[in-house]
């Protein structure tokens, strides 16, 4: 038996350390120790990848991670509770478990620790989508990424155009990453259960990642096509304060198309050429 399996069993340490789940904080915990296995699992975790999870909380998923052969675990939390919790986990795995109190929102990942690093997390709902687009941007700086959504917006994530679901946040994601949705969870998995089902998604960076600038400007062009995603792009695009009929041409995309008709690399076109006339024009 792993050292990890001796801790007392999670509705004990939540009771012991006054964990009562925070709803201002997205906490919905994790109990059953086969799904954070499960989630563990798909992160496909090696013996030299560092693994940064955001908001362990009384630390389930941490444990699953921990039982796993990875190098480390930095496990990053804002809730004082919940440090005082994971501190036990430390006691029996001292070398390889790092706690963090902090704001993930505020902290620069890469700078904690040097690669390869891989990031697992079931994150709070409130800002799953801020953390994700904010480690998009410097998406090389991670192996893989696996984490846990509203099963909604795993779906915008993966989904392909032409359907209900795609957009923005679509194409943000593809462009950086390979993402597929692993699987579902149901809102019972949790205590407290949330109103909706929630979906693992993994992220595999391309190499090499959009260039920064690059995905600056497919931010700007994804923000207006999608902005207004029933009209056609040559009046969607007007925001973009250059000549569009010119912009469209060079790109080869028919203006009478709207936004959700665009494929990923119909999007990169447009912004690579919106970043050149940019630079033309000096704006
Ligand atoms: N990993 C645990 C599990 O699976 O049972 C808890 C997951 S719970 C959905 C989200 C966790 O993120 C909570 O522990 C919460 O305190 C933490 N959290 C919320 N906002 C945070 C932030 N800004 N930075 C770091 N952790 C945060």
């Amino acid at each position: 038996m792993h050292s990890i399996d001796h801790l007392s069993p999670l509705r004990e340490v939540i009771v012991k350390y006054g964990l009562q789940a925070k709803k201002t904080l997205g906490q919905n915990f994790l109990f059953d120790l086969n799904l954070t296995q499960k989630i563990s699992q798909a992160a496909g975790i090696t013996s030299e990848d560092t693994v940064i999870e955001i908001g362990p909380g009384p630390g389930g998923l941490t444990r699953a991670l921990l039982k796993t052969n990875a190098l480390k675990v930095i496990a990053v939390e804002i809730d004082a509770r919940a440090i005082a919790a994971l501190e036990e986990i430390k006691q029996v795995e001292n070398q390889r478990l790092s706690i963090i109190q902090g704001d993930a929102l505020t902290i620069n990942l890469a700078d904690l620790v040097s690669a390869p690093r891989k990031i697992v997390a079931n994150l709070p709902y409130n800002i799953a989508t801020p953390l994700l687009i904010m480690w998009l941007k410097q998406a090389d700086a991670f192996k893989s990424m696996t984490l846990m959504f509203q099963k909604e917006v795993a779906e915008r994530i993966t989904a392909q155009p032409g359907s209900k679901s795609y957009g923005r946040l679509s194409v943000m994601c593809q462009a950086q990453a390979t993402c597929k949705r692993v699987f579902d969870l149901h809102p019972s998995a949790f205590i407290p259960p949330p109103k909706i089902t929630s979906t693992v998604v993994h992220f595999i960076p391309h190499t090499p990642v959009v260039e920064s600038n690059l995905y600056q400007h497919l931010e700007i062009v994804t923000k207006f096509a999608f902005g207004q995603r029933r009209k056609m792009l040559r009046s969607s695009l007007k925001g973009l304060n250059v000549d569009i009929n010119d912009l469209l041409d060079k790109a080869q995309i028919n203006g009478s198309q709207r936004a959700e008709e665009l494929s990923l690399q119909n999007f990169l076109t447009l912004a690579k050429i919106y970043q050149e006339f940019k630079v033309d024009n000096n704006l």
